[in-house]
């Protein structure tokens, strides 16, 4: 195995240099990544985020022509991709589904990747075994549902050899009596210490609290960054035969921390090559970097917005206004949705109006620093994490500046009392339809229908995405307080 390319405290040791050193050492890194792949061997992933809009100033200092690669999920803050679109060569990517295709075909992006990701493949497992034991009968030979799935929850090797005799016995319904991920689901999951495993049970691994989502009346899964973003940008990166330079930063997970760790900022041996060169940058670096270098950036946006259009910006007239499309005094350093950046006197401790040695010139660089609007702009919709926000959280955030937004993604859910099939026995889909109209037809059509009365479960009308009821459920079922 190779060695680790960092050790922990290195990390540390980096973050507490000075911003310019952490520029020079990131500007090196890029440097170096481009002389190994070309500069049309590599592109910016660009999500028109704080940090990423800081990498792409960063890069385009030293290589103005490089590509950038967006993916418009539609998930993102209108201002984020109106913003995107006045940076000259940008690639954008659309992927194949929507968003509310990926929460009927998978489920909900709900608690964190791993949670979601346990829980669907838990309950797989679940329906499968159930499936299997109603049989009662020998299942024949190929016959078991998901037992390529099953395998690999399982960790049961299939690829490497077919004929491995624990995978076979999966084809022909054979099923350990517990997997691992149930185990880590029940919390039943014994720790391993040096690859051994003791008698203690994981708290690492102990997802016991999120058993509960086994019983929902929807799915959650983490299908959606799969197919939202890894696919487009895979087949992106693929067909382009380009590697990415990416703004993660170590501090933002564990697993990201990790993987500096192993592979450092460029990680050239790695089997889908990746150059993270801001990884021992900080939220705050990046705030700071914004504020002291907030003409540079708006003078580099006049550039890119003249280097989209071909003509000086004072020229660019909005058609349907005859107004300048972009006027220079309302141009922001950053994406308006984040609103201004300021010193958060809170965290400061200083109360504000107070005297500190900031205010004298001393300690500058220390002041922390927030934004005014959003704190973060990852997809709008996404339930990772919102569980553990504070009020006002994203949704409670979004009701006030996104309202139309907000509105979309809670209406649209209901709990169905019956589902209506045609005379051949054909589910009639409803979709399309709201919950009112729905009952109305109904109620009218009693007689050239079918209603089949089953166990009440949860439906999304044509209207909006159901996260009222979604959030609702969770609250009352696993005990949490997510507001909206
Ligand atoms: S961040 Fe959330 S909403 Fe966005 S693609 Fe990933 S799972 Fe989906």
């Amino acid at each position: 195995m190779a060695e680790n390319k960092h050790t922990l405290s290195d990390l540390y040791q980096m973050q507490s240099l000075s911003l310019d050193s952490k520029i020079s050492m990131t500007r090196r890194r890029i440097q170096g990544w481009i002389d190994e792949f070309g500069e049309d061997g590599v592109y910016v992933s660009f999500s028109g985020g704080k940090d990423s809009t800081v990498l792409l100033h960063l890069v385009r200092q030293d290589y103005p022509n490089i590509k950038a690669v967006f993916i418009d999920t539609g998930l993102e803050y209108p201002e984020i991709r109106q913003f995107v679109r006045t940076f000259s060569n940008v690639d954008i990517l659309i992927p194949k589904m929507n968003f509310r295709q990926v929460i009927e075909k998978y489920g909900y992006p709900f608690i964190s990747k791993e949670v979601s990701e346990t829980v669907d493949y838990a309950r797989r497992y679940v329906k499968a075994l159930e499936a299997w034991k109603k049989e009662n009968e020998p299942i024949p030979e190929s016959k078991m549902p998901y037992d390529p799935q099953m395998a690999d929850l399982l960790g049961i090797e299939r690829r490497a050899n077919k004929e491995n005799p624990e995978y076979q016995n999966l084809k022909n319904g054979i099923m350990p009596k517990e997997n691992v991920r149930y185990q880590i689901l029940c919390g039943t999951f014994r720790h391993k210490e040096k690859g051994e495993q003791t008698d203690e049970i994981s708290k690492m691994y102990n997802k016991s609290k999120y058993k509960f989502f086994l019983d929902a009346p929807f799915e959650i899964s983490s299908m959606c960054c799969k197919v939202m973003k890894n696919q487009p940008i895979k087949e992106y990166a693929k067909k382009n035969n380009r590697k990415p330079i990416t703004a993660q930063m170590a501090c933002e997970s564990k697993l990201r921390t990790q993987h500096w760790i192993i592979n450092g900022c460029n990680g050239f041996e790695m089997k889908s090559p990746i150059s993270n060169p801001m990884a021992f940058w900080t939220e705050q670096d990046i705030l700071q970097y914004i504020s002291a270098n907030r003409e540079l950036l708006i003078d580099w946006r006049i550039r890119e917005i003249e280097k989209l259009h071909g003509c000086p910006i004072s020229e660019i007239i909005d058609t349907k206004t005859g107004l300048p499309a972009f006027p220079v005094d309302s141009l922001t350093p950053i994406a308006s949705v984040y609103g201004d950046i300021v010193v958060d006197y809170a965290s400061c401790g200083q109360i504000p109006g107070q005297i500190d040695f900031s205010d004298m010139g001393y300690l500058e660089n220390e002041r922390s620093l927030k934004t005014t609007g959003c704190s973060r702009t990852g997809c709008m919709f996404c339930g990772y994490g919102c569980h553990l926000e504070k009020s006002p959280n994203r949704f409670e955030k979004m009701k006030i500046t996104h309202p139309k937004q907000y509105d979309y993604i809670m209406r649209g859910g209901h709990w169905r009392k019956y589902r209506i099939f045609n005379f051949k026995g054909e589910e009639i889909s409803l979709r399309h339809c709201t919950h009112e109209q729905i009952e109305r037809w109904a109620e009218n059509n009693r007689e050239n229908i079918r209603f089949k009365i089953e166990k009440e479960d949860f439906y999304l009308d044509g209207t909006g995405l159901g996260y009222k009821e979604v959030i609702d459920w969770i609250n009352e079922n696993g005990g949490m307080g997510i507001l909206y």
